[in-house]
């Protein structure tokens, strides 16, 4: 099986595809038709490629953790996305959109944001490259991540409250799709993660897959072979999870682990591990596994990092998982905390919520002393002070 790309409806076995109003077919059917031709053209990449050297800083570190290494005794290699401009995986996406979105003519980029992380990767790519920019975000979280509101006004994005339903993430969505088929022509739609209608999963992940193309090479480098024992990221939608396992989910010998996020826990009702919870559902226009009630009501995930805190996972994750080619954990919040402050502790690195999922599968599996293991840091911390200050003992 070909786990790395869908099929030509956009399917990973049975999850994915295009559930969308009709209003919206002929701007998803442009993507459609038009996506890998621009983006694997010479000059895109010629573009792509430059900013994310001399503008997003990369190649991001490989980074030998060695203190961390030896309490779990094994090899841990760390993939640092937190040092990239704007503190996360978030960019590489937002810029590779913006750039396609500019290739097909469209002026005007509409987002939808929940932290507010990809609301502010958007407006620095549309900032850069001179695009309007319109970022949707639920009515409470702007309330409740005003560092991130304001970093997008600066950036010169103009931020629309979405009012409606539970007035966070999914609502943001709704009224972003809802915009997009009344400015079909002039605008694109910047998904921020493997989520979304085809083609924006396979969109997202090629544009993350940048993520695994360095591992390849950086540990080559520095081990003498290209392929480590075990890849670990943490899985919101999916994104950052997707450019860590692309280029190694078609070979055999690398084990794949996503943490998920468990919140108070999968069996609490305040949680967001939609492997352990989901059923098969539509979600934003795409089948995948969701959050849901038996009549198809989404269910409101919880999760201590905003960036988790969502009812789906993409498709190109629920199929690793139905084919057991992915094992997934699902981390409590208390076990992500103690992990952002044992990385602090032990590294001097302070990650992001989200990323702590993902170091929090070291106490999950047991891993042998010469196994090469490397875990994506998505993103950085500073986000997250205001909840770490309150966990300080
Ligand atoms: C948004 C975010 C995530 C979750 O999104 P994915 O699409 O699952 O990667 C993870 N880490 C950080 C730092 C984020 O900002």
């Amino acid at each position: 099986m070909n786990y790395q790309n869908p099929d030509k409806n956009g399917y990973y076995g049975e999850f994915g595809g295009a559930f969308i109003p009709e209003m919206l077919y002929p701007n998803v059917e442009e993507l459609q038709q038009n996506y890998l031709k621009i983006i694997e053209s010479q000059e895109f990449q010629a573009e792509f490629q430059d900013l994310l050297k001399n503008y997003v800083g990369r190649a991001t570190p490989l980074y030998f953790a060695k203190n961390l290494s030896e309490k779990y005794h094994t090899k841990i290699y760390l993939k640092r996305e937190d040092l990239n401009h704007t503190g996360a995986h978030k960019i590489n996406n937002a810029l590779g959109q913006a750039l396609l979105a500019k290739k097909l003519g469209k002026k005007r980029i509409i987002a939808e944001t929940g932290a507010g992380q990809h609301g502010v990767a958007t407006a620095t790519a549309c900032a850069l490259l001179g695009l309007e920019c319109i970022v949707y975000m639920g009515e409470i979280d702007i309330a409740r991540q005003a560092p991130n509101v304001a970093r997008m006004k600066m950036l010169g994005a103009t931020v629309i409250p979405a009012t409606s339903g539970s007035k966070t993430l999914k609502d943001a969505v709704n009224e972003a799709l809802r915009d997009w088929i009344n400015n079909s022509t002039t605008t694109h739609y910047i998904i921020g993660s493997v989520v979304g209608p085809h083609p924006f999963p396979d969109l997202v992940a090629r544009f993350q897959s940048v993520i695994s193309e360095e591992i390849k090479w950086q540990l080559n480098e520095k081990i003498g072979r290209e392929n480590p024992d075990y890849v670990i990221a943490c899985v919101g939608g999916g994104s950052n999870a997707a450019g860590t396992f692309y280029h190694f989910v078609n070979e055999k010998n690398v084990k794949i682990i996503a943490g998920e996020a468990g919140g108070f826990g999968v069996d609490s009702g305040k949680s967001a591990a939609t492997t352990f919870l989901g059923t098969l559902g539509v979600l934003h226009g795409s089948k995948s596994l969701v959050m849901q009630t038996e009549d198809g009501q989404v269910i409101e995930p919880h999760s201590i990092s905003a960036g988790l805190d969502y009812p789906g996972i993409g498709p190109f994750h629920a199929n690793l998982f139905k084919e057991k080619r992915a094992e997934f954990f699902s981390i409590n919040d208390d076990e992500a905390l103690k992990f952002a402050f044992e990385l602090t502790k032990l590294e001097g690195i302070i990650p992001a919520l989200e990323s702590a999922h993902a170091l929090a599968v070291l106490e999950k599996k047991t891993f042998e002393k010469d196994d090469v293991v490397v875990i994506c840091l998505s993103g950085r911390g500073d986000k997250d002070m205001e909840t770490y200050l309150k966990n300080l003992d």
